[in-house]
């Protein structure tokens, strides 16, 4: 692993904003970070693993990633934690107590959120985490800020013992700009003080704290009236002034260079008095925030005029060509009617990757689908859903298969009483939230049959470790997660938890069929490493011999991209009817020689590239 801040790292950066943020981190002088990797925030604990002096951990899900952030904080050190938007979700149990009882080592959480849906199940707006825990937020719009509002937000958390919120999006997460950056200050650990009056919080403990966190709303409102990152730009249109904070402020600033406007780093608490005096400064004020109204709410609440939402959107992110033509049309001035920016690259379906161990699994439950009904859960496996398999029934939450496996058991209707319940969860997501509904599934005695799909990695966002790949962040060797061990302590009877390797298709199909006829809780775990990672071995790749392919196309429902159709025809069969045929080709380049497809070719066309001798027969050679 390159370590960063050696020779020569004190100098302006090319900087994603995650980077940014991890430096910011970095040179505060914080001692141990924590997070579960969620797109768009992933990087940033990769980043920080990478600078010496701070102890970066993958925690399984984020409530420990904070609670382990939290636990540092209180041994007197600079602590952080990060995650996406839907983690505070799971979070949120800790953060809201937290915020009562306060911190003593400066602690900052990152949240990104994913506006504009770009990888992820909802849109929601975690500035209102701010308001719902009474929390500073800061809200940088680029690289630059995002390393100086984190290095910040650790001052700021520490002068009113709160944590702070330092809130980025897609935008800022993933688009790189130049960095100055600067050294780290350490800040040892003060060890941890004993005050039971303050940390324990039972209710004559957390009432009190009500008390103070009173106080602390007042002087964080006050601080935000004379806070630095709450500033006003002038501008000569004065027809109308804008409210903004994070990424939308550049996407104003393109469409209207010349307008006044209130940028928002402190994006909460508001600076109401300093934003009182700007409208009065402008014809009509306009808030410009991505997704929710919230500024705007709290505007007019405090008896300033704003125009919002009733001019710009409620979903998605305000790029100039959204909040452009919005605001013209509300100045009265024309609009052109500007037709959607053409990709240049082709529409192409999300799919798993080739070889990938997945691809059996679901070409298996689409073989069986009209029988059972499939509860999905988040990861690549939510894949599923799509062509060609269309084998997931349910997707909602993180971790949420099981328990939803369970409610479709116990609330059957006459349509599906005999129907098998299958919940599909991976590795790194059962650790994550699954483990308790598959114990709530023994307790039940619930007829569910439970797919583990261990890949050996966290695969969505890239193949991170967790405790069940047997290493760590930062790349030391870890204890590794005996997943049949951990079922069978829950309760899952041996004889009911099968492991499959999922290269052997039929054996996989076999094991399915026979666990969704036995009537009792089953655990299925399907033990084959993702292909991106280090542990994965290629096998010598598969092609097809052209002359024994019949065009059935069975082997384009195993869904691996790397088959390609390389021509279409029509053939009549015995009885007449028309019958649609694809010949096929195998980019052995990118086969990774799984030999799924391989066993689905009844003609036996698919044979080992370089073993194979062209003609009619050498598929025999399979
Ligand atoms: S053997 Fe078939 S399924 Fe496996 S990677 Fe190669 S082409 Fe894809
Ligand atoms: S399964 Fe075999 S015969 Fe059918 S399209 Fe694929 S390679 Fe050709």
């Amino acid at each position: 692993m390159k370590r960063l801040a050696e020779a020569g790292e004190n100098r302006p950066q090319l900087l994603s904003g995650n980077d940014a943020v991890a430096r910011g981190v970095w040179e505060a002088g914080a001692r141990v970070a924590a997070a579960y990797p969620g797109t768009p925030s992933t990087e940033i604990l990769e980043s920080l693993a990478r600078y010496p002096g701070i102890r970066a951990n993958w925690a399984v899900n984020e409530k420990v990633s904070l609670e382990i952030a939290i636990g540092a904080s209180l041994a007197g050190s600079r602590a952080f934690s990060a995650m996406k938007h839907v983690g505070v979700n799971v979070a949120s149990d800790a953060l809201m107590s937290q915020t009562l009882a306060g911190v003593a080592g400066g602690l900052v959480i990152a949240v990104a959120d994913d506006v504009g849906l770009s990888s992820s199940q909802n849109e929601q707006d975690s500035r209102y985490w701010g308001r719902f825990a009474h929390l500073p937020i800061l809200e940088p719009c680029d690289s630059q800020e995002a390393y100086e509002m984190a290095k910040a937000a650790f001052d700021l958390s520490e002068r009113f013992q709160v944590p702070v919120l330092l809130r980025v999006t897609t935008r800022v997460s993933h688009v790189k700009s130049v960095v100055t950056v600067g050294e780290r200050i350490e800040h040892a650990a003060k060890g941890f003080e004993k005050n039971p009056a303050r940390w324990v919080l039972v209710p004559a403990v957390a009432k009190r704290r009500l008390g103070d966190q009173a106080v602390r709303d007042r002087q964080l409102a006050a601080y935000a009236e004379t806070c630095d990152f709450n500033r006003v730009e002038a501008g000569a249109d004065r027809r109308v002034g804008f409210v903004t904070s994070g990424p939308a402020y550049l996407h104003l600033r393109e469409a209207f260079p010349d307008a006044p406007v209130f940028k928002l780093g402190l994006g909460y608490p508001l600076p109401i008095e300093r934003i009182r005096a700007f409208a009065a400064t402008v014809d009509a004020l306009i808030v410009a925030e991505e997704t929710e109204p919230l500024i705007e709410k709290e505007l007019r609440a405090a008896g300033i005029a704003a125009h919002g939402k009733d001019i710009l959107p409620a979903t998605d992110e305000l790029t100039p060509n959204v909040v452009g033509p919005a605001v013209r049309r509300f100045l009265g001035e024309a609009v052109e009617t500007v037709a959607p920016l053409k990709a240049d690259v082709f529409p192409r379906p999300p799919t798993m990757c080739v070889g990938c161990p997945h691809l059996a699994v679901y070409y298996c439950l689409s073989r069986l689908k009209k029988q059972v009904n499939i509860a999905g859960d988040i990861g690549c496996y939510t894949l599923g859903a799509g062509h060609p398999w269309n084998a997931l029934d349910t997707c909602t939450c993180m971790g949420g298969s099981m328990g939803m496996a369970l409610g479709m058991d116990l609330g059957r209707g006459e349509t599906d009483k005999d129907r098998g319940i299958v919940a599909v969860i991976g590795d790194s997501t059962f650790l994550h939230m699954g483990m308790p509904g598959l114990l709530n599934i023994v307790y039940e005695g619930g007829n569910v049959t439970v797919l583990i799909l261990d890949n050996r990695a966290t695969g969505m966002t890239g193949g991170q470790e967790h405790p069940g790949t047997g290493h760590n962040l930062r790349g030391d060797a870890a204890p590794r997660v005996d997943f049949g061990k951990l079922v069978e302590a829950f309760g899952v009877k041996p004889e009911r938890i099968r492991r499959v390797d999922p290269a052997e298709m039929p054996v996989l199909f076999k094991t399915l069929k026979e666990e969704i006829a036995t009537p009792e809780p089953s655990v299925i775990i399907t033990n084959r490493p993702c292909t991106l990672i280090d542990c994965f071995c290629k096998d010598t790749p598969f092609r097809v011999v052209e002359e024994d392919c019949t065009g059935c196309s069975n082997c384009l429902n195993v869904g691996c991209p790397a088959i390609q159709v390389i021509r279409t025809g029509v053939e009549k069969s015995g009885k007449g009817k028309d019958i649609e045929r694809k010949w096929v080709k195998i980019d052995t380049a990118a086969c990774t020689g799984c030999g799924l497809c391989q066993s689905t070719c009844g003609p036996g066309a698919i044979v080992r590239a370089g073993n194979v001798v062209a003609g009619p027969g050498a598929g025999a050679a399979r």
